[in-house]
């Protein structure tokens, strides 16, 4: 039997439909959700993540701006900048693009964006507020949260489930985990040194792979009746993008994530969601 494929492209669809329509109200309301993305350097991969954000945040009419750094700029100016975005009223989200130059300190500029903006989800009270389980006052990592909507969009109800994680990342595995854990799923998160991680895959419900290492779940690590969710994204020498699951291992399982137009291709939109997450957080601590 080959899987059913689990593509982002409906689930997009709808999302942006009621994105569109959210931002729309939003504006009429005198308040236009705005997004600023900062990037810093001149990594390659990076520049284009923030160009597909800005044409995302347009489509959807929510009011962007980039702001760039060169290679030679100093943390206090990337600081200095995002503290003005914190108090920018109009700026309902602030993005930084990571990684940041090896130069620059990463966790203090990290820090400096305003938690109720962080609609990425990196800074230490976000992760914090995740960790408490305040998932209502959290904006979630996105790339995790991607994960958690396709799983959900199979129809899984993943309490009591048992999944594992392959990775412990801070940007994927690590918040993943805990918000499955948060989700009553029973997690086990592998990484380099687990000693049989054939024998974890076997055994679990769910699998969700965030490795970075093209191929390396193999179709007889897996079993059938598994949804299995690959937000692992290599670029290969030829320019085209695997997943950290062979691609054969679509006739091994019942539910398989395309690499790519699976995880990946949800992280935009869900980051213009948090962006609307972000501004009921605003508001609400206004009203306080
Ligand atoms: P890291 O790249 O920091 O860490 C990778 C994790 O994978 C580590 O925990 C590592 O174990 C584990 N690992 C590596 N090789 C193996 C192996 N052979 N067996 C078991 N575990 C292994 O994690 P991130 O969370 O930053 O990112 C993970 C990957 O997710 C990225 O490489 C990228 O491919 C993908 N990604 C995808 C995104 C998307 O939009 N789809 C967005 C961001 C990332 P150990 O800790 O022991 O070293």
């Amino acid at each position: 039997m080959t899987a059913r494929m689990l593509a982002s492209k409906p689930i997009v669809q709808k999302l942006k439909a009621e994105i569109r329509e959210e931002a729309e109200r939003r504006a009429r309301g005198g308040a236009p959700p705005g997004l600023a993305v900062i990037l810093a350097g001149s990594d390659g991969p990076s520049k284009a993540y923030a160009l597909s954000k800005e044409s995302a945040a347009r489509s959807l009419g929510i009011a962007f701006t980039l702001h760039r750094f060169g290679d030679g700029a100093e943390e206090a100016e990337i600081t200095a900048r995002i503290r003005e975005l914190n108090s920018d009223p109009a700026v309902h989200g602030v993005m930084l693009e990571l990684p940041l130059p090896k130069r620059l300190n990463a966790a203090r500029v990290i820090a400096a964006i305003d938690p109720d903006k962080d609609v990425d989800g990196v800074t230490a009270e976000s992760r914090g507020r995740l960790l408490q389980g305040r998932l209502d006052e959290t904006l979630l990592p996105v790339t995790p949260l991607s994960c958690l909507t396709l799983i959900e969009s199979a129809g899984i109800d993943i309490a009591g489930k048992n999944v594992a994680v392959v990775g412990r990342g801070e940007t994927v595995g690590l918040p993943l985990a805990v918000l499955l854990i948060k989700r009553s799923a029973t997690v086990t998160v592998c990484h380099s040194k687990t000693a049989d991680l054939k024998g974890v895959l076997k055994r679990s419900d769910v699998v969700v792979t965030a490795a970075g290492q093209a191929g390396m779940i193999k179709a007889d690590m897996l079993s059938q009746g598994q949804a299995v969710i690959d937000a692992g994204i290599t670029v290969l020498p030829d320019g085209t993008l695997a997943g950290d699951v062979e691609k054969r291992a679509a006739e091994a399982v019942s539910w398989l994530t395309p690499v790519p137009g699976g995880v990946g291709s949800l992280t935009v939109t869900l980051l213009m969601k948090n962006l609307l997450k972000a501004m009921g957080l605003q508001g609400a601590g206004r009203a306080a």
